[in-house]
């Protein structure tokens, strides 16, 4: 793979989890990268691992405009410039409308689709000096329903067609702009789950297992990197087979 050396790149998200193997990834093929995240104790630890300068860490609630216009100044005033924004954070809430509270709608939409909006809205006049690349991470969940989980499958299939939007409009410039689909991750989000519905994913997924979040950060890498140079508006299942039937 063309590697990431001299590149800059922001993860949200990046406390745990996939997003934690997508800025580990980035860093190991040569990237600066800011780690994003909420979660302040998680994010010092997360940093930690890297004892290096090629690292920040950047305290954020996505769902903030404010702060986050200027966490993307904090980034650039760092490192210089941004070449690459991963849009991962997201939080996940069981439940069907019938079941789910309003609260939880306001919730996950604030996280899951105004914190891509923001971010992506308030990266790409940077990206678009360094002709960079945003991924998202959005779901299988986003590409077909899902049993029990009708918020958090509206809100992916909102990353999922507004990756394709901004693909479109921003392409002529230079920008690429990509999201991966995982199936079932072994992450925080989702070592929670009842053995039963694990088992219900886990069928479905042809490799009979879930992920680990390195496989997701290896694809993301991929797509950031200029060998996914004219791989654009794409939302690319990483999903052991689950969306292959
Ligand atoms: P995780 O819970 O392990 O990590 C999510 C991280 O996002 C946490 O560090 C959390 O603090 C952070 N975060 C949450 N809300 C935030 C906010 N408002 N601002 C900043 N940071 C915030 O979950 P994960 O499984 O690593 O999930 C990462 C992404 O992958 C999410 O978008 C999730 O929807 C998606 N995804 C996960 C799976 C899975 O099976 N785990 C499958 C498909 C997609």
């Amino acid at each position: 793979m063309n590697g990431l050396t001299h590149k800059v790149a922001l993860v949200t998200g990046a406390a745990n989890g996939i997003g934690f193997a997508i800025a580990q990834r980035l860093y190991d093929e040569g990237a600066n990268v800011v780690l994003a995240d909420w979660n302040e104790e998680q994010l010092a630890t997360a940093i930690e691992a890297f004892d290096s300068t090629r690292v920040a860490a950047q305290v954020i609630d996505v769902s903030d405009p404010k702060k986050v216009k200027a966490m993307i100044d904090n980034a650039v005033s760092r490192f210089g410039k941004l070449d690459i924004l991963v849009n991962n954070a997201g939080i996940h809430i069981p439940g069907s409308v019938l079941e789910s509270s309003v609260e939880d709608w306001k919730k996950i939409s604030a996280v899951n689709i105004d914190g891509v909006v923001y971010c992506s809205k308030f990266a790409l006049p940077e990206l678009l000096k360094t002709q960079g690349a945003i991924v998202n991470t959005a779901s299988v969940s986003g590409l077909g329903g899902d049993w029990g989980a009708a918020f958090y499958c509206a809100s992916k299939g909102a990353v999922v067609n507004l990756t394709r939007a901004m693909a479109l409009d921003h392409g002529a410039a230079g920008v690429r702009i990509n999201a991966v689909c995982p199936s079932l991750v072994k992450t925080n989000m989702t070592n929670g789950w009842s053995q039963e519905i694990r088992d219900k994913f886990n069928e479905r997924i042809a490799l009979g297992r879930a992920a680990e979040p390195s496989e997701i950060a290896a694809a993301v890498a991929f797509l950031a990197s200029d060998d996914a140079s004219f791989i654009n508006g794409v939302n690319l299942p990483v999903d052991g087979g689950a969306t292959a039937s």
